[in-house]
């Protein structure tokens, strides 16, 4: 909390007046919780083209709300990649803070236009990477920086009838197909692992008839370390979202995207407090003025994309 410089006295700021653009599965589980439980977030407008938030102005663009004339200070985006950069620019044009939900937009050059944007009108820009706020991320961090890494494995598969069903955007062009998931892999990888990561290679399994990858396998090096992930999305058995790290200390393993740290036989799990810490620290750059904007973990998506190996595999159906 701010504190009043003549009288020593905590000030309690206004809260930030936001609206959230895309009321579906993430906006709903996620961001909708964590904004009514922040104390520092009005929730003002909601936009979505079918969906509705209770107790809120909706609408059915970003245009509509920014003609209707709201008191507003920030937007949290969270439709699909596709389209994101529009959205973004309008609110930007408007003055308002922009908040993305991952992968920060389409493409590398969609973001770098946004990230330019926000910065020449003075507004804050927060790219978001939810699984860098698991609960074992920060301390797998900070135990890796005083060891030797030898190997990076991710193992990342689920099943995309249970956790995404009909969200047919994700396998169209710009979905990001199975690395729509696997993107968070490689944002806490390369959050606990930093060093200069490289996609040598990388194989890409796309189902007939559709346009992104429904598996896909990469090898990648960070510095001289060697890495690999292994991205499923027909995954049926347990679902697994796994990183181990090798060291000379013995092996570092987070499991459950995050949420479990186990080293040397000893397990640390804390409750999942992703999208609260997100909001947090949204609230912190807008009031600093500042902005958050990490690429990398897009950057390898995209590496991937341009230097894997194509195979079409049976068609998908839901
Ligand atoms: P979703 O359930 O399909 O919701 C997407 C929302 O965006 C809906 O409100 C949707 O429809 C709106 N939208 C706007 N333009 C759209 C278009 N062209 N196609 C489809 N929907 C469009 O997706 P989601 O799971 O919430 O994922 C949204 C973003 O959050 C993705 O970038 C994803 O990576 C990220 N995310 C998802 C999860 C998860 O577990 N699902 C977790 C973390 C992050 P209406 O306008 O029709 O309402």
């Amino acid at each position: 909390m701010a504190v009043d410089a003549s009288t020593a006295q905590p000030v309690r700021l206004a809260p930030i007046k936001l609206a959230i653009v895309g009321v579906g599965k993430i906006a709903r589980d996620q961001h909708l919780p964590a904004i009514a439980a922040d104390p520092r977030f009005e929730l003002v407008a909601a936009v979505s083209r079918n969906a509705t938030v209770e107790g809120v102005a909706n609408y059915h663009d970003i245009g509509e709300l920014l003609a209707a004339g709201h008191e507003l200070d920030a937007v949290s985006i969270c439709t699909p990649p596709v389209g994101r950069a529009t959205i973004a620019m309008a609110a930007i044009d408007a003055g308002l803070h922009v908040m993305l939900e991952k992968p920060p937009a389409a493409t590398l050059s969609e973001i770098a236009r946004i990230e330019a944007h926000a910065a020449a009108a003075g507004r804050t820009l927060f790219a978001t990477w939810h699984s860098r706020e698991a609960a074992g991320v920060a301390a797998a961090r900070a135990w890796l920086a005083e060891r030797t890494i030898e190997r990076v494995t991710i193992d990342w598969r689920e099943d995309i009838r249970r956790w995404h069903p009909g969200q047919d955007w994700i396998l169209e062009a710009g979905g990001f197909g199975v690395f729509d998931p696997g993107i968070n892999a490689l944002s806490i990888a390369t959050e606990i692992v930093r060093g200069a990561w490289v996609v040598d290679s990388a194989d890409l399994r796309v189902p007939e008839g559709r346009m992104s990858p429904l598996a896909a396998d990469l090898r990648m090096t960070c510095g001289d370390v060697p890495a690999t992930a292994a991205f499923d999305f027909l995954h049926e058995g347990p679902q697994q979202w796994d990183i181990v790290v090798d060291t000379d200390a013995g092996p570092l393993t987070l499991r459950m995207g995050g949420s479990v740290l186990e080293i040397d036989g000893q397990v640390t799990e804390a409750p999942d407090a992703e999208y609260p810490r997100l909001y947090a620290k949204f609230a912190e750059l807008v009031r600093a003025g500042a902005s958050d904007v990490d690429v990398t973990p897009l950057r390898l998506v995209a590496d991937a994309f341009l230097v894997g190996r194509r195979e079409i595999v049976p068609a998908f159906a839901w």
